[in-house]
């Protein structure tokens, strides 16, 4: 299987993982519209409709496949755009404007794709969030459902932009839990054999809530510091800084400030 990391201004963003099956070269999220280089593959999967992880299905002009429910945002992808804009404002326009795709097609859940890719629906992260499972080589393609690993530090941070939804990303993840997974490959950033990663994860996302549970209403960089305290993955993003910080700790930060405020007032 290869990788291509996609990169902005020097620093990593997405890797975009091609593999062949049936004769089919199929690429799992392209990445960003703004970072697209040469790809030459017959199919894309989408985890999800994330501008940083599907925005360049469009440019390719191959069937793009994505979660039934939200074939249109590919199909025409202007509110996404927008809708975008109004969360990430620079982020968005830095990962560029989708094309729209030529042809999108809506995997339901439980499909099996090329007659070797299973579709599991697996929201939390986002509504529209797919894991797909590559059967024959046990890889499990995770997309945003499992956090963020960044191999040159070992460590694994959440990925949690408002508007994240605490009980449907730990129901998904103890769903493909139970998968006979080799091999982890996360978007953010490389793959791993580590598959009880999972199980850390699901740990340390827990605990993120329970230590910003009092921070609602305050400010992010407190709320990052608060996390930092309390699981040294995050301590380690926030010293080594760049997009792992700015970017990611600081919009998973955000996520869970948003959760734990609309769950208080629910
Ligand atoms: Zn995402």
């Amino acid at each position: 299987m290869e990788r291509v990391v996609r990169f902005l201004g020097g620093e990593p963003i997405v890797a975009t993982y091609v593999f062949e099956v049936g004769g089919m070269r199929i690429a799992v999220d392209p990445g960003p519209a703004s970072t697209l280089g040469s790809l030459e593959v017959d199919a894309v999967l989408c985890t999800h409709i994330h501008l940083d992880h599907c925005g360049s299905a469009g440019h390719l002009g191959k069937p793009a496949y994505v979660h039934e429910r939200y074939v249109r945002h590919l199909v025409d992808p202007a509110r996404l755009y927008e809708a975008s804009l109004a969360t990430l404002g620079v982020y968005a326009e830095v990962f560029g404007r989708p094309l729209p795709a030529r042809e999108a097609v809506g995997v339901p859940d439980g499909a099996r794709l090329f007659d070797a890719v299973d579709v599991f629906h697996t929201p939390g992260h986002a509504p529209h969030h797919v894991m797909y499972y590559y059967r024959d080589e046990k890889v499990l393609f995770v997309g945003d459902g499992a956090g963020v690993y960044i191999p040159e530090l070992d460590v694994v941070i959440p990925t949690t932009p408002p508007p994240f939804r605490l009980q449907q990303y730990l129901e998904s993840l103890s769903r493909v839990r139970g998968l006979d997974v080799d091999l982890l490959c996360f978007p953010h950033f490389a793959c791993t054999r580590r598959v009880e990663i999972l199980d850390v994860h699901r740990e340390q996302i827990v605990g993120w809530v329970e230590a910003l549970r009092d921070l609602v209403g305050g400010s992010v960089d407190d709320a990052v510091r608060a996390v930092a305290k309390v699981d040294e993955n995050a301590a380690k993003v926030l010293q080594t800084g760049g997009l792992y910080a700015d970017f990611f700790l600081r919009y998973s930060v955000a996520g869970l400030l948003d959760y734990l405020r609309s769950a208080s007032s629910s």
